[in-house]
């Protein structure tokens, strides 16, 4: 257990109070002191938490709200608070600032990012439309305000499909940056009009078919919740129309579904492709079922960047402020508002 400061007062104006540094407090991490701290400090700061389901467990547990990326936006734009604490990676702290312009959004460290969001950076979507004019382009939430700004109408996992069925069947579309999802939705809509870029996030690709299908024969008993983001979703599809698992134990959803359906859930096994800490938040909503990561080293180095320390840095020194150019936030807020106008947007990663 690590120790944490507790600064005796807060000034709200100071922005590098280095005196209020964590360093004294005799609260150790995840106690009730150091929650109720991490409270009082929000409190004086006039800020809200949100915690994204695949944070370390620490910070799901005393953040406000804890979610998918676009629940915790959509949540950053009512917030009645005027600072926003983002506990989760870069581009969703960005999205929220998108959102909530008027607002200030923090982000425990900056440099929390994403692998899947670089892999498609705007200079190349740019040279990617220039190559394919009248193209429509549909992004995943993933991706930087930049490549959100090129992008006409962004998605999410749980609405990929339907944006894309959106676009008029002779419109040929550019879809990126994640390679599986792309698949999926080509695979789904049956359409041969759709050009996917080739990125991919490093955790969701090395959870792969073959372990999917060993732990499917290992555990007969147990449903299979999937990201569709993840390298093994092809091979689930394959699983469920090979009568291999039956079709009804294989569910594709995003982060945000997962959570609903295992509060619904009667099953009693549930093996879970995506990234560990979403177990933290099954549990959480289905304490009666066991569930199992597929792989349990696919883990995101960058959403686990985010410690207590470093939030309670945050809340002490006002760090790090997310910044997005007015005009890129101009264009860039379009592409997400057509997101969430279509479908159900209920859940990003
Ligand atoms: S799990 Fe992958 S997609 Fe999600 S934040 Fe980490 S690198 Fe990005």
């Amino acid at each position: 257990m690590s120790a944490l400061s507790a600064p005796s007062t807060i000034n709200a104006n100071a922005t590098a109070p280095f005196a209020m540094a964590p360093s004294t407090s005799k609260a150790s991490i995840g106690s009730p002191e150091w929650a109720a701290r991490i409270h009082s400090l929000a409190k004086e700061r006039d800020a809200v938490i949100l915690a994204h389901n695949y944070q370390l467990p620490v910070i799901q547990d005393v953040g406000h709200h804890v979610g998918d990326s676009l629940a915790l936006s959509r949540i950053a734009a009512t917030a009645a608070e005027s600072t926003i604490i983002f506990c989760g990676v870069h581009f969703m702290a960005e999205t929220a600032k998108i959102l909530s312009p008027e607002k200030r959004v923090l982000i425990p460290d900056a440099n929390a990012g994403c692998s899947l969001a670089d892999s498609l950076t705007a200079d190349q979507l740019r040279a990617w439309k220039a190559e394919n004019p009248g193209a429509v382009v549909v992004s995943y939430v993933n991706t930087t305000a930049a490549v959100k700004a090129e992008t006409d109408i962004c998605c999410t996992s749980s609405n990929a499909v339907e944006v894309v069925a959106s676009i008029p069947a002779d419109t040929p579309v550019l879809f990126g940056p994640d390679q599986f999802l792309g698949a999926h939705v080509r695979r789904v809509l049956k359409r041969d009009n759709i050009k996917v870029w080739g990125g991919e996030c490093h955790v969701h690709a090395g959870i792969n078919g073959a372990q999917l299908s060993a732990q499917a024969a290992a555990n007969p008993d147990a449903d299979l919740y999937i990201h569709p983001e993840c390298g093994c979703a092809t091979s689930a599809l394959y699983l469920a129309t090979s009568g291999a698992v039956p079709a009804d134990r294989i569910k594709i959803l995003s982060t945000g579904e997962m959570v609903t359906a295992a509060a619904a859930s009667k099953s009693r096994k549930v093996l879970v492709a995506t990234e560990v800490g979403m177990i933290h938040q099954l549990k959480r909503a289905a304490p009666g079922i066991d569930f199992r990561a597929v792989n349990d080293r696919a883990s995101c180095g960058y959403m686990k960047m985010i410690t207590a320390d470093k939030l309670m840095a945050s809340l002490v020194e006002l760090r790090d402020e997310v910044h997005v150019a007015p005009e890129i936030a101009d264009r860039a807020r379009g592409a997400v508002q057509r997101m969430i106008a279509i479908g159900s947007a209920g859940g990003g990663e």
